[in-house]
């Protein structure tokens, strides 16, 4: 039981057409973190530096999450990244990113982050992934985010990991640019056909192709599932929203350990991955989840199925 992640714990300068924020909490770990713990504990691995403040850590550390796991560097500085949007949210500009902590870090897993049968590896450089990977070999699940950077810088690592887990999750350009195919199906179906990295592993069978504003596809040997987003009028800032929607996507995949993973299964997580996004997005980084409540997630899940549904009544076609 309970889910481990790995990734960036972050201070985020971010800057929306709506707004910004000059140091805000953020990374992929953290955005994970809070929505996942909807469904089941998370343990949080990931280092942090002296000007991390303890009241950020408490954020955290709020609904349950174990953050035993985030390790002090002493003389070192937290992840920070800093991104601006401009009119189309689904682009943005990194105009820096400083790794800060994250040079160098091993990670350390405590038995109980260990022993979960849920993992999530979070964007970060694809080494330290398989790392915890390694440390979790008997996880019942494991899923794996990344970006255009390590598919740039890191290309050989990046496959290593990917073939050492059950599900991958990247936006859709970052899926072209990894298979080199334009077409996203034709794209899944490469990575589909990857060997695993070594006996010991599965790999992925699961894909999922984030497509921002438009929603995400979920492409397995068996099936193909497309959502929208759920539509919302304000939307203020993008930042997480991957994370978040991963958070909601591992999160209920954790809370059935007794399903076995069955295409109507995913369906379900990305029903509920689109609804913790949607949330996320409305406000800047994890304001808006952390103010989120279980009765919040339960009536726009009935929203989004309301939204996506149709009778397939055929009319009467003319010869
Ligand atoms: P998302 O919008 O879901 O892609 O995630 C944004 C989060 O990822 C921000 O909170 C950043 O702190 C974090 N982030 C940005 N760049 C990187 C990177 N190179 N490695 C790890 N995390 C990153």
């Amino acid at each position: 039981m309970g889910i481990t992640v790995v990734g960036s714990i972050a201070y985020d300068a971010v800057s929306t057409p709506f707004g910004e924020r000059q140091l805000m909490l953020g990374g992929a770990a953290v955005h994970f973190a809070l929505a996942a713990s909807f469904f089941e504990r998370v343990h949080v691995v990931g280092p942090i530096g002296d000007d991390f403040a303890e009241e950020d850590l408490a954020r955290i550390g709020s609904r349950g999450v174990d953050v035993s796991d985030v390790e002090r560097i002493a003389g070192g500085q937290t992840f920070f990244w800093r991104g601006v949007y401009g009119w189309d949210l689904n682009s943005r500009e990194t105009l820096e990113t400083r790794l800060g902590v994250f040079e160098g870090f091993e990670p350390k897993l405590s038995a109980e982050s260990r022993a979960s049968d849920v993992l999530f590896l979070a964007n970060i450089q694809p080494d330290l992934q398989f790392q915890v990977r390694e440390q979790l070999q008997d996880a019942r699940f494991v899923a794996l985010d990344s970006m255009n950077l390590w598919i740039d810088i890191a290309r050989e690592s990046l496959l290593r990991v990917i073939g050492s887990v059950d599900c991958l999750i990247l936006n859709d350009s970052e899926l072209r640019q990894l298979t080199q195919k334009p077409n996203l199906i034709a794209a899944s179906r490469e990575v589909l056909s990857w060997a695993p990295t070594s006996d010991r592993h599965r790999g992925p069978s699961v894909i999922i192709a984030k497509q921002g504003e438009y929603g995400a596809a979920l492409v397995t040997r068996t099936g193909f599932f497309s959502l929208p987003a759920y539509p919302l009028e304000t939307v203020v800032d993008p930042t997480g929203a991957g994370d978040t929607f991963a958070g909601g996507f591992v999160g209920y995949i954790a809370a059935h350990p007794d399903e076995e993973l069955s295409d109507e299964l995913l369906r379900r997580a990305m029903a509920h991955a689109t609804v913790l996004a949607s949330f996320n997005v409305e406000e800047f980084g994890t304001e808006r989840v952390e103010r989120l409540n279980g009765a919040e997630i339960t009536e726009r899940i009935a929203e989004l199925s309301a939204c996506t549904s149709f009778s397939a009544v055929p009319a009467a076609l003319r010869a």
